[in-house]
């Protein structure tokens, strides 16, 4: 476990026993915690899965020491992914399209990385097909690939899920997250729905995103500005497993734009979009809870955090909706 109260010989060793802290605007009756993920040493959940898959797959021998680690990615699971690499003597280079927050490219670079740029056009798709292209031209070089690496998930059933499990002494009525990969949530609910059966899961995505069609659904795909959350193409997310999943929250832009300003202002939370698209669908929950419309074993719901709105200010995240470039 996790100690702050005594000197520690990597940042590899403060990753995870983050704090969990209440959503104040949730209902007294059901309140809503969340793990406030930016206290990593990367300032994002990632930094779970960049220590949690590089550890296992050492161990394993996909990759050796002194190798490469090839990762197509948005930006904070490359720095996950950095952070980790340079501890464990891996060299790390991440495939990354345009459109992504320069903020998260520029620490990748500063943390010893190589970031090669693919254009926004061409999608993660592309990226994908661009990092096993380069690691097959390299001898020990390996492609963790998150959205398909049973490790991504394996990290939050492991750490995330047990640790709001032991905060709550066991008494988690509901998980409400974010999916991108889906590991957060896959990897907690896993957990959780061990513990009892009938705790709820929630996945929460933007509106535009089409995670609806997993439950059969036609949804007519859309931009969004929420970053980190959502899905164009329901085939690359193959973490992602809809029987776990009581319901999914669609969250517009505007609403969570709002809710990002407003947990800043009144709860001095600085945190990012996707955590505030969480914090709205948690809310809903536990009201729903509340209500006796849900029926979830205890009067609580947990969800999470995942980075700060700290690396988002360039695009204009705290100034108006319509100028926040997203
Ligand atoms: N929020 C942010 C800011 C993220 O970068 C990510 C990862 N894409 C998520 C939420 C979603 O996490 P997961 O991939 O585990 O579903």
């Amino acid at each position: 476990m996790t100690t702050h109260r005594e000197p520690l010989s990597s940042v590899l060793e403060t990753i995870g026993e983050t704090p969990l802290v209440r959503v104040q605007a949730s209902p007294d009756e059901v309140p809503v915690y969340a793990k406030l993920e930016s206290f990593n040493p990367g300032a994002s959940i990632k930094d779970r899965i960049g220590k949690h898959m590089l550890e296992r797959m050492l161990e394993r021998g996909d990759v050796d020491p002194g190798g490469t680690i090839i990762e197509p990615t948005a930006g904070n699971t490359g720095i996950g992914i950095a952070v980790a690499a340079g501890q464990l003597d891996l060299e790390a280079v991440f495939v990354v399209p345009e459109r992504f927050s320069v903020e998260k490219q520029q620490l990748m670079r500063a943390l010893g990385a190589e970031v090669i740029n693919t254009p926004s056009e061409d999608g993660m798709g592309y990226a994908i097909e661009r990092a096993h292209e380069l690691a097959s031209e390299l001898d020990n070089a390996a492609v963790p690939q998150q959205f398909k690496n049973p490790l991504n998930k394996e990290a939050h059933y492991e750490h995330t899920g047990p640790e709001v499990h032991e905060a709550l002494d066991g008494e988690v009525g509901a998980v409400v997250a974010g999916t991108g990969t889906g590991g957060t949530l896959m990897g907690m609910a896993e957990f959780l729905r061990e513990q009892h059966p009938d705790t709820y899961v929630g996945a929460v995505e933007p509106e535009g995103s089409t995670y609806r069609e997993f439950f059969g659904e036609e949804i007519a795909e859309g931009e969004y500005k929420t970053e980190g959350i959502g899905t164009h193409d329901i085939e690359t997310n193959v973490l992602f497993d809809p029987e776990i999943v009581d319901e999914i929250h669609t969250i517009a832009d505007e609403d969570t734009h709002a809710e990002m300003q407003r947990l800043a202002a009144e709860e001095g939370q600085l945190v990012a979009s996707s955590a505030a698209a969480n914090s709205l669908a948690a809310i809903d929950v536990a009201e729903r809870i509340r209500d006796g419309e849900i029926d979830a074993p205890y009067d609580s719901v947990v969800t999470v955090f995942p980075d700060s709105s700290e690396r988002y200010l360039s695009k204009g995240v705290y100034r108006s909706f319509e100028e926040w470039e997203g």
